[in-house]
């Protein structure tokens, strides 16, 4: 297959290039390099059937081009982080709602299939657990900003679904519950990444709220397996799939095993809502997919669990943070 992967470069982009690559495929990346890095995508940059493309999801005349080569494409690209997207509302719901218009307005004509990533924050903040794909999404009030993400992956969802009524375009939807693993930055405030980083400088590891509020999280390898297969099934077609993990666990209980298995002597501190996200804020207690749908199709499990996904998280910053301290260092002149 030719595929196309928007947002390539970056953390579950650049995973998902070298699995499709690895089993054959040609792939081709675009990618605004805005949260996603070259450095990810490095090691493919030899291999033949890769290509790399800097630019925007928005530049309706290249994207023209890329849907046109592909026979699939991987829609990743979008502004993602409850960090960034607080602080820029705008700009994630314009660049989310724009860039899943252009890719399935560009895929109709020749019926493209469009393998969509959306998110577990469309359920919003149900009570009901763990969540099924036909469950109703329960958002907050539009001043909240967090709910802005919600909503514009949501309507990315109705609109994907919509072609596919409409003009038969074959889209599947796939929403991620919390994927994990190594090259995700900690840059736009993800836990696991954060709290990796703050236990092996020794700073305090924040623990927003009271910690109480529980999530799944799912290494990156499984989701991508997942991506793929989902991509390969014709019954996929037209429907939504939970793609994660059903471990649930709390907050609290993530930042003391990361501390106890860095061996790290940096304290548990709690930090409120306002102080980390501006007042207003509003979280999800619980977060937990209701894998069977997924299990059902194509036989999906999480292989690796939490404490196995923080172990190698860790030892990828271990690496990372030794670079940077080399890189640090004062040069020594011969
Ligand atoms: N969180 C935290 N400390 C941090 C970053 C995040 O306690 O330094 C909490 C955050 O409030 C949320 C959970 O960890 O309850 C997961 O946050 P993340 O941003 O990784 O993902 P999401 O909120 O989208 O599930």
């Amino acid at each position: 297959m030719r595929c196309l992967i928007t947002g390539g470069a970056g953390f579950i982009g650049s995973h998902l290039a070298e699995a499709l690559l690895r089993a054959g495929h040609a792939v081709t990346v675009v990618d605004d390099l805005s949260t996603g890095s070259l450095e990810n995508i490095e090691p493919l940059r030899s291999e033949v059937r890769f290509r790399c493309v800097i630019d925007t999801v928005l530049n309706h005349r290249l994207m023209a081009e890329l849907v046109n080569w592909a026979d699939v494409v991987f829609h990743l690209a979008a502004v993602v982080g409850v960090k960034l997207v607080v602080e820029d509302p705008a700009r994630a719901i314009e660049t989310n709602v724009r860039a899943m218009e252009i890719v399935l307005e560009l895929a109709a004509p020749k019926r493209k299939k469009v393998v969509f990533t959306s998110t577990s924050e469309v359920y919003g903040k149900t009570s009901r657990v763990p969540f099924r794909e036909d469950d109703d999404l329960v958002l907050g009030a539009p001043w909240r900003s967090r709910w802005g993400y919600a909503c514009s992956k949501a309507l990315g969802e109705f609109l994907a679904l919509a072609y596919w009524r409409k003009y038969g375009v074959p889209v599947v939807i796939a929403r991620l519950f919390n994927t994990v693993g190594p090259r995700q930055t900690d840059r736009y405030g993800m836990v696991i990444p954060t709290f990796v980083r703050q236990a092996l400088r020794g700073e305090p590891i924040t623990v927003y709220g009271d910690g109480q509020q529980t999530r799944s999280f799912c290494w990156v390898g499984d989701t991508v397996r997942a991506l793929m297969a989902l991509a390969e099934h014709p019954d996929a077609v037209g429907q939504i799939f939970n793609v994660g993990s059903d471990e649930e666990v709390r907050i609290v209980d993530v930042a003391h095993q990361v501390k106890a298995l860095s061996g790290s002597a940096s304290p548990i501190v709690f930090i409120p809502y306002n102080r980390a996200y501006g007042d207003g804020f509003e979280d999800m207690r619980r977060r937990v997919p209701d894998l069977t749908k997924i299990r059902t199709l194509i036989g999906y499990r999480p292989t690796v669990r939490l404490e196995e996904i923080l172990r190698r998280v860790l030892r990828h910053y271990r690496r990372f943070e030794a670079d940077r301290r080399l890189a640090l260092q004062p040069q020594c002149l011969p």
